[in-house]
């Protein structure tokens, strides 16, 4: 029973996701984490993830974890309901973090002391699963100890938003006008303005369309 329900709930959350894949299309997994929840042009909020088990579905459906570690992920979740009940309070915290911190970045503004506090004690947990190891292309990191941790796809995600940060790339964030969620602007020449042309360019061309078909 437990079970048909947890496949009727990820259904649910594959329909979501699908029909609101703008969200979850910001060019890097920090963004799209954080696009998760946002303040649609109306003001109202809405949140992508209501538990646990909706944000690692999220992350396998978003491919930022494989379908073998979501099924590992997803039971050791289960067995440890109190561990993954906390887990989820940490990253909502965090995604607030990271939101305020790239907004800040994307206004050229200083980031708050508390938020600088919370991102280096997420990088203080990540750092410890992080190593050089000789590879085939030469010196290369490797995560370890990220077996049954059920905190493996938050690590993943600061990961990701450190790299944002260190690489300068963070000055490639841009915020939609119209879907308020924060996507990299990689195109050549940086003029990119929504998140999507196909979906957020074609509803603002076709607005300018009618103003200028009124006036
Ligand atoms: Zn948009």
């Amino acid at each position: 029973m437990k079970r048909i329900a947890q496949q009727s709930r990820s259904n649910m959350l594959t329909a979501r996701i699908r029909a609101d894949e703008r969200l979850t299309d910001g060019g890097n997994h920090a963004l799209n984490f954080i696009n998760t929840q946002r303040r649609n042009r109306k003001g109202s909020l809405y949140d992508l993830l209501d538990n646990f088990g909706d944000f690692l579905y999220w992350c396998q459906q978003t491919g930022l974890i494989t379908w073998e570690r979501y099924m590992e992920l997803e039971l050791e979740s289960r067995c440890h309901e109190e561990e993954a009940r906390m887990a989820f309070g940490t990253l909502r915290t965090a995604r607030t973090t990271l939101d305020e911190i790239f907004v800040s970045l994307m206004k050229r503004e200083e980031v708050y002391p508390l938020w600088l506090e919370r991102l280096n004690d997420y990088v203080d947990r990540v750092r410890p699963h992080l190593h050089y190891d000789n590879g085939v292309n030469g010196l290369q990191q490797y995560w370890r100890d990220i077996d049954e941790q059920i905190s493996f796809p938050f690590w993943l995600i600061i990961n990701e938003a450190c790299s944002l940060i260190n690489s300068g790339r963070w000055r490639q964030v841009k915020q939609c006008p119209v879907c308020k969620q924060l996507f990299l602007d990689t195109s050549r020449a940086g003029n990119r303005t929504w998140c999507s042309p196909q979906t957020c360019g074609s509803i603002k061309k076709s607005q300018r369309y009618y103003k200028l078909k009124v006036a």
